[in-house]
């Protein structure tokens, strides 16, 4: 049984070592020169930055992939937990290290904002019991069968589906909830972490915290691209093959079947086919005479970024490996971003800067900053205007909370925006994470992990169930690999004879 996937995305590349660990022979197949979609990396000048994501949340996902086929992680792939999972500055000169022990966060804020330390463990218990009632539905079964609605974890979810918080947004679970205008902005920032917004998002979202302070954030060694680095490798110690600088033209489907693709012209059958392309240009290009899902395709999109990555020529021993530098006025900067669709006038300012862990990362003596700032996602705004005013904004706002002119210290730099997003990983509008998550039943408007009208046609990563960020494309591809149908003669790819079998 032969299994092509298309992309390898973090998504993709997870979705082809279950497949393989199931018996599948699998080919991987790449539109770009480089492994790992979002998740890759770029050199420049001495410095080296990850190109997207930055937080890695839920490392235990990664570890599963590398048990599940008998091997010791360890071998392959290193991580640290994070003692302070980001330092939070507000304009006011008020600073707040997140300690990522929830305790510990907790007396920081009694300390910092003199609000009781029993408000903020009593917010992580309520995340902690929304993870537990969410994630046996939500998060690791397809949402499109009817087999996990007859689950226990379904049952409970049920039954406690008024302490969920679907009914209230989660700025108004916050507001109710935490006590100081402070906590209740840093605690709905969380909702970025889909790419959506705090006033509309639904206030289940408020377990996202419980992923960062409860189960723990971690920082890859080598830096973020370790993760899609080491899976690809171990993808290939199971005869996982990879073709890049090869993009598929269309998915061949004959009698309402998935037949294979079609590459340079030509066709190349499988038994089963993946798509770990954005849903969009999946059915827009590669399945241009099927009929598409138009609601989920059309459902609004989440929030995009500008990147602006410089390579510094000194050290701000103030910052830590993941910094937030706080807007004024943070529900007028989500209107702007999602009502009016421009880049707010005074954005929060996100760095990451590696070369806290790394300092191979940097020229010596300096840091390698990946400066973010949330802005829609691409609907034909001039972005060459807007990444050249947001650079000014940051530089100006930065300048009095670091007491430094940040611009007299670049001394390489580079940028993405959501035009670039898409034009390399194919993402539609730029958006990061697919469709937003503004409505509580946005769930229920992704795209299921396979087709309902083309068998043996799966689907897998950010813009699809259960959604975007490296957790959630993770389980993405542990929801195909419990789909795709058993193999009956498994394809073995034997390493030490360096040939592959039938077994
Ligand atoms: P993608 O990374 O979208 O890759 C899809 C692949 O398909 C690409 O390699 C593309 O080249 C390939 N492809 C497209 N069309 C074709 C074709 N026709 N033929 C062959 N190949 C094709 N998540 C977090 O968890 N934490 C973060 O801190 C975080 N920050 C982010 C910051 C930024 C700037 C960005 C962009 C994203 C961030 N995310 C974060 C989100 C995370 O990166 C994504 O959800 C995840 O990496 C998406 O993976 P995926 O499997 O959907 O594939």
């Amino acid at each position: 049984m032969e299994a092509i996937v298309i992309g390898s995305g973090i998504g993709g590349i997870a979705t082809s070592i279950r497949l393989a660990h199931k018996g599948y022979r699998v080919r991987v197949i790449e539109a770009n020169s480089y492994l790992g979609g979002k998740l890759s990396f770029f050199e420049l000048d001495g410095y080296r930055f990850d190109a997207g994501p930055s937080l890695f949340t839920m490392p235990h996902l990664v570890d599963e992939l590398f048990q599940l086929v008998g091997r010791d992680p360890k071998d392959y792939f290193e991580y640290v937990p994070l003692e302070v999972a980001c330092k939070y500055f507000f304009p006011d000169g008020i600073q707040i290290d997140g300690f990522a022990n929830t305790s510990r966060f907790a007396q920081e804020i009694e300390s910092k904002l003199e609000v009781p330390a029993h408000v903020v463990e009593n917010y992580f218990a309520n995340a902690e019991m929304k993870y537990r009632y969410t994630k046996g539905v939500f998060l690791e079964r397809s949402l499109h069968k009817l087999s996990t609605y007859l689950t226990r974890d379904t049952l409970l979810g049920v039954l406690n589906l008024y302490r969920l918080g679907l009914f209230s947004s989660l700025n108004e679970v916050n507001e109710k909830r935490l006590m100081h205008p402070h906590l209740v902005q840093l605690f709905n920032r969380y909702a970025t972490y889909n790419g959506s917004n705090p006033y509309t998002t639904p206030g289940i979202m408020n377990l996202i915290p419980h992923l960062e302070h409860g189960i723990g954030a971690a920082f890859p060694r080598g830096g973020m691209f370790e993760i899609t680095g080491s899976l690809g490798r171990l993808a290939k110690d199971l005869g996982v093959e990879f073709s890049l600088n090869t993009p598929v033209e269309r998915i061949v489907v004959e009698g309402k079947k998935a037949k294979g693709v079609q590459i340079n012209g030509e066709f190349v059958p499988a038994d089963i086919v993946v798509s770990n392309v954005d849903v969009v240009p999946t059915y827009r290009h590669l399945l241009p005479d099927q009929p598409a899902p138009e609601k989920i395709l059309e459902y609004e999109r989440s929030s995009s970024a500008l990147i602006y990555y410089w390579g510094l020529d000194r050290e701000f021993p103030q910052l830590d490996l993941h910094n937030i530098f706080f807007s004024q006025d943070y529900a007028e900067e989500f209107r702007q971003i999602f009502e009016t669709g421009t880049v707010s006038e005074d954005p929060t300012i996100y760095i990451n800067i590696t070369s806290k862990y790394e300092p191979g990362d940097a020229r010596p003596g300096g840091e390698n900053w990946f400066v973010m700032v949330n802005v829609p996602c691409n609907t034909g705004q001039d972005w060459e205007t807007l990444r050249e005013t947001t650079r000014g904004k940051i530089l100006r706002k930065l300048r009095p909370m670091l007491n430094t002119d940040v611009e007299a210290h670049i001394v390489a730099e580079d940028y993405l925006d959501p035009i670039r997003i898409e034009q390399r990983t194919g993402s539609y509008r730029g958006a990061l994470y697919g469709a937003s998550s503004n409505d509580r039943m946005a769930a229920f408007f992704r795209h299921p992990n396979f087709s309902r009208k083309i068998k043996n046609l799966f689907f897998c990563g950010g813009s699809v169930h259960p959604g975007g960020g490296i957790p959630l494309c993770l389980l993405s591809g542990k929801i195909v690999g419990d789909l795709v149908p058993s193999v009956e003669v498994p394809y073995q790819y034997q390493p030490e004879l360096k040939q592959e079998v039938a077994v």
